[in-house]
């Protein structure tokens, strides 16, 4: 998605040679016509998927999820990461590592938003190691749903999140592929056509 790229090479910054920072445009203030536009770019990927429910995990995965969703015509649920009063009893959770705060996170998802009968399609901001979605498929399992695929904004394809999911049997669809982000430098495996 080539709007994507240019945004990351543009306002990104790399922080290191695995991490990459986008507050400028998804993790802090956000673009909502790029996010409009990756709601949009998702839901043509998983078309004919027959999508009841969008889930992903609070914060930075709601923006692009609630766009695809909107335009999907259909609810978007975000799990919790940490514990809320209103919801206690018969919640689904799983336990998710932090890759960029370095902490466990329990993550929970109450019973009422998710049911045997969904077909549900996973987003997220970022794919990295693949726990954040792992932790997500978890909780589709404990609800007896189905995962119709995970749609990542970013993917940084030099780590095995996709592997792992891929090895899982589940369709991944990322819109920024970055091969690498060595030497301050990002690189995607399919560069823009200049
Ligand atoms: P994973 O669970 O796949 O290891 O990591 C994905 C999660 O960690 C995403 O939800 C995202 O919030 C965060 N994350 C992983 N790598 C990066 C990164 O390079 N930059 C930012 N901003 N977040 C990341």
């Amino acid at each position: 998605m080539d709007q994507l790229q240019r945004a990351i090479i543009e306002r990104g910054s790399v922080l290191s040679d695995d991490v990459l920072k986008v507050d400028q445009f998804l993790n802090h203030q956000i673009d909502t016509n790029l996010m409009m536009n990756i709601g949009r770019e998702l839901v043509s990927r998983f078309q004919d998927s027959k999508i009841t429910k969008v889930l992903t995990i609070e914060s930075s995965g709601i923006a692009p999820s609630f766009m695809a969703a909107n335009k999907l015509d259909v609810p978007l649920v975000f799990a919790r990461k940490k514990k809320s009063l209103t919801v206690k009893d018969n919640i689904y959770s799983s336990g998710v590592y932090s890759y960029t705060k370095q902490e466990m996170n329990n993550i929970t998802v109450s019973n009422s938003y998710l049911s045997s009968d969904d077909h549900v399609l996973i987003i997220d901001d970022f794919l990295a190691h693949g726990n954040a979605a792992l932790g997500l498929i978890d909780v589709v399992k404990q609800a007896g749903a189905s995962v119709a695929g995970v749609g990542i904004v970013i993917e940084k394809s030099f780590q095995e999140g996709r592997e792992i999911l891929e090895k899982e049997g589940y369709r991944v669809e990322s819109l920024a592929r970055i091969q690498s982000l060595e030497g301050s430098k990002v690189t995607f495996l399919e560069e823009l056509a200049t």
